[in-house]
């Protein structure tokens, strides 16, 4: 196990009239607070003490000052340096996170201002941070100090995190064991691989968790529109915010156990598909916008991915054209007769019908192998242009065209979403 340190970026919503005050009053008081404490050279924690106590601050941004100003005092530190934009610090445990995935902007922090008050904020994420923020928010990695500025208007948080990995075994990529990872909706997660002689071995399917998360989206769903027809927003909210915390608890046991299936494996790799080839290159309106952020799809990566490191198991991702749409035995294009169903319309092929999340597992399993993912060498993405699957061909999907838009999978949840 080896400790990693990251520092995570969250730039705040604009905030409202009143909250803005509020964070250009503490960004003010603490700035008063450090130049003071800094012109009285205090050296120690317990002299920054003094002069700050006096300072309309909460005790996260005083006790940032008391570890911050005996240093500064210590080294010879350029008083100019104290400049107006100085960012807010805040120690460990002032801020908090929350995650609302059905909301928009999906993060939520809390930021201290004084005694006892605080404000919550929603923030915009790096998509690349997600799975730390996950970890963050499940408590599997620590929140160490946090700094609040602004930049031309925008209020940004910096908040640094620390949590265990194991360092990854200097097994290379062609000697790990490819599991795919399929995530749908009858059927929450679906993982598989092939073993030494390439048959396709112990598919494992998360399908009651599905139905759990379902049952719990379309909860959701009713009853906060009816709660809210009564104007009952506040009771919707938080009743909102419950159903929301049990399909991530769902998740968490999921994740967990993909993460147990995967250690099971010698020299695992996981393999995922790749989610920017979903988000940028596709707009598949509301319904998969919902099922996107609603759903949980990179809420599940995220979790799957830092829970991963943790162990030491590396996670690639691959580009998911097609990869419930072909027979991963031929090759060839099959359909879906029923949901849970594939069925192979190559006559010459053995698979006439087949569990149709394991034969994306597979599938996505092979993209890896194939090595379209962990090649993306210019000289690979050349080689790879003619080829149908290429990497390349994400950029001109038009639509819905894998498994998670199939029509009849549309036809079958779009009960859940609407009236
Ligand atoms: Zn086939």
């Amino acid at each position: 196990m080896s400790a990693v340190t990251k520092t995570l970026k969250l730039r705040l919503a604009k905030p409202n009239s009143h909250k803005e005050r509020k964070l250009c009053e503490t960004r003010k008081a603490y700035q008063q607070a450090l130049q003071a404490a800094f012109d009285a050279e205090c050296t120690t924690q317990s002299a920054t003490n003094d002069v700050v106590v006096e300072y309309d601050l909460s005790g996260y941004a005083k006790n940032a000052l008391k570890q911050y100003v005996p240093q500064l005092c210590g080294d010879s530190y350029d008083a100019n340096e104290l400049h107006d934009d100085h960012p807010v610090k805040f120690t460990n445990d002032g801020v908090q996170l929350d995650h609302k995935p059905e909301n928009g902007i999906e993060w939520y922090v809390k930021i201290p201002h004084h005694e006892d008050y605080h404000l919550w904020i929603p923030a915009h994420a790096n998509p690349d941070q997600r799975e730390w923020l996950e970890a963050v928010y499940a408590d599997d990695a620590e929140m160490g100090e946090s700094r609040l500025f602004e930049r031309d208007g925008t209020w940004y948080l910096h908040v640094t995190a620390t949590r265990d990995v194991e360092v990854q075994s200097e097994t290379s990529a062609d000697e790990r064991t490819p599991i795919g990872v399929d995530i749908g909706e009858a059927s929450l997660v679906t993982v598989c691989h092939r073993d030494e002689s390439k048959s396709p071995v112990r598919p494992n399917l998360w399908a009651d968790d599905g139905k759990t998360v379902r049952r719990l989206r379309k909860t959701y769903f009713t009853a906060t529109r009816r709660l809210q027809r009564r104007s009952s927003e506040r009771i919707a909210e938080s009743y909102g915010d419950a159903l929301w915390g049990q399909i991530d608890d769902v998740f968490h046991c999921v994740t967990r156990e993909v993460v147990e299936y995967a250690e099971s494996v010698e020299n695992p790799l996981l393999v995922l598909e790749d989610l920017t080839y979903i988000r940028e290159n596709m707009d598949y309106g509301e319904y998969m916008n919902r099922r996107l952020h609603g759903w949980g799809f990179a809420k599940l990566h995220a979790q799957i991915r830092y829970k991963a490191a943790e162990k030491g198991i590396p996670v690639e991702t691959v580009n998911p054209r097609n990869t419930s749409k072909a027979c991963h035995a031929c090759g060839e294009h099959g359909y879906r007769p029923r949901q849970a169903t594939f069925r192979c319309s190559n006559d010459d092929c053995w698979v006439s019908e087949y569990q149709a999340d394991v034969n994306g597992a597979i599938n996505i399993a092979d993209r890896y192998r194939s090595g379209e993912s962990h090649c993306r060498s210019v000289r690979t993405s050349r080689q790879k242009a003619s080829d149908n699957d290429s990497t390349t061909d994400g950029a001109s999907l038009t639509g819905p065209q894998d498994s998670h838009a199939d029509a009849e999978t549309q036809q079958e949840t779009r009960g859940t979403y609407a009236s």
